[in-house]
């Protein structure tokens, strides 16, 4: 018997699933499955658009996706034009990729007040996400961004806010979300950490980039600063004081020349978002007193969590304390899996996933390693031609990026399509 897998998502835990699983069963059938026209999920969608050095990855994706075996199928919703139970009988295993696409809530006053964005919305538009083409927010009166959480991704927010239109030029922007940052007057953001600057997530090549942008200077508060990081584990020390001597090095720099103010304020965290029609305000507690900070937009970059799929029948509960689907070392159910961020919640980069994803993809050869009659790939296309649905396919993706690259100015890698017909009738050329 031939093994068949259905991968659902085609991001990189899915691409790294797929790798090992090639790896290990050499003959086995992998449909990657995406909704999206596109594949490679955050790599498109989520990276920054100005850290193109990331997305090169991509490249190492393309050989693992064509490999004799292994189809991406974009334009196919599992739980949409096919339901998971329907998969379920089309194939050995399933395994859940879907990456966690929900923004956690702050669960405070006015969260839901216009200007208030979760990251995952904010970054989804930016990066010319289908179904993120509306502005989240109206940018064209903001002065005062402020954004909440110290992670990465808080980071990317401020930063992609914080670049002027020359130091995106080499980005791939989604061309309307670059023409509404650079038509904004904002000239302060405000990064907000509810914990100490030692306890921030932010990794030191992004912090110390913030300290070489062309018109935003960082400002610390030297006050804020501990002496040093503590008694850690010595790997993690030495990243902590690493960034420490960065924050250092902010609250001693020269901000003079710089219109455009990155403040960090540490050990607030947030109480109520305040506002009549919109956002004008958030108030925070930081020890046993309140302050507000004047805000336009607001954008919450404090984690993600997982979403059902439609017409799942019961087979995935979400496990809401972590974000993530509920499993047990990537087993959701028998034949059912997750990888990714629907496994372990909303942690880590893109390398991160390839362990994570070749344990659970030996997981699977040792419970259905054997195959079984199941129609497997042929299955799959008879569903799909039956109700009209075409996939687009890896190579329709490259008609898609070639529209992409050859519409790209001044020095832009590609010109994203952003709308699901534009990017099915660049497929269908
Ligand atoms: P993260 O690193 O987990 O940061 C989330 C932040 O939100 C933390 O500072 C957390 O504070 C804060 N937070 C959570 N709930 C909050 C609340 N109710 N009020 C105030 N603050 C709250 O997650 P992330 O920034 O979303 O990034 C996700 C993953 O992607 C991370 O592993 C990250 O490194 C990775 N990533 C990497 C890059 C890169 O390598 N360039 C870029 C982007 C993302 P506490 O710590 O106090 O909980």
């Amino acid at each position: 018997m031939v093994l068949s897998i259905a991968i659902v998502g085609a991001g990189p835990s899915a691409v790294y699933c797929a790798e090992a699983l090639k790896t290990k069963s050499p003959d086995a059938r992998i449909d990657v499955l995406d909704r999206l026209p596109t594949p490679y999920g955050l790599v498109r969608a989520g990276v920054a658009p100005d850290h193109q050095g990331t997305k090169a990855i991509t490249r190492v994706f393309d050989r693992i996706v064509q490999k004799p075996g292994v189809r991406f199928l974009g334009n196919v919703t599992v739980g949409g034009d096919v339901t998971l139970d329907e998969i379920r009988g089309t194939y050995d295993a399933v395994v859940l990729a879907t990456g966690a696409t929900l923004d956690r809530r702050l669960g405070i006053p006015g969260e839901d007040l216009a200007g208030v964005i979760g990251s995952g919305a904010f970054v989804f538009w930016y990066n010319g996400h289908p179904d993120h083409v509306e502005a989240p927010a109206d940018l064209a009166h903001v002065r005062s961004a402020v954004v909440i959480g110290n992670g990465n991704v808080a980071i990317d927010v401020a930063r992609v806010l914080a670049k002027t239109p020359a130091e995106m030029s080499k980005s791939d922007i989604a061309p309307h979300a670059a023409a509404a940052i650079r038509g904004a007057l904002i000239s302060e953001i405000h990064i907000v950490g509810r914990r100490g600057p030692v306890e921030a997530n932010f990794t030191f090549a992004e912090l110390s980039e913030l300290g070489r942008l062309g018109r935003c200077a960082p400002v610390v508060d030297a006050a804020d600063l501990p002496a040093d990081a503590g008694a850690l584990p010595e790997a993690v020390r030495k990243a902590k004081e690493a960034n420490l001597a960065t924050l250092r090095a902010f609250a001693a720099a020269d901000h003079a020349g710089k219109p455009l103010k990155l403040r960090f304020h540490f050990h607030a965290a947030p109480v109520a978002i305040i506002g009549r029609d919109r956002v004008e305000a958030v108030r925070f507690q930081r020890a046993a007193q309140t302050f507000e900070l004047p805000a336009d937009l607001v954008v919450t970059c404090i984690g993600y969590r997982c979403a059902t799929l439609g017409g799942d029948a019961g087979a995935i509960r979400l496990d809401d304390a972590r974000g993530t689907v509920s499993n047990v070392d990537g087993r959701v159910a028998g034949g059912l899996y997750a990888v990714g961020w629907a496994k372990r919640g909303p942690s880590g980069v893109i390398a991160t996933n390839r362990p994570d994803s070749h344990a659970v993809a030996d997981r699977i050869i040792g419970e259905v390693g054997a195959g079984s009659a199941k129609p497997g790939p042929d299955g799959l296309d008879r569903l799909l031609s039956a109700r009209g649905i075409r996939a687009v396919s890896f190579g329709d993706w490259l008609k898609i990026d070639a529209v992409e690259r050859a519409a790209a100015k001044d020095g832009a890698p590609r010109a994203k399509l952003v709308t699901f017909a534009e990017l099915l009738a660049a497929a269908a050329r």
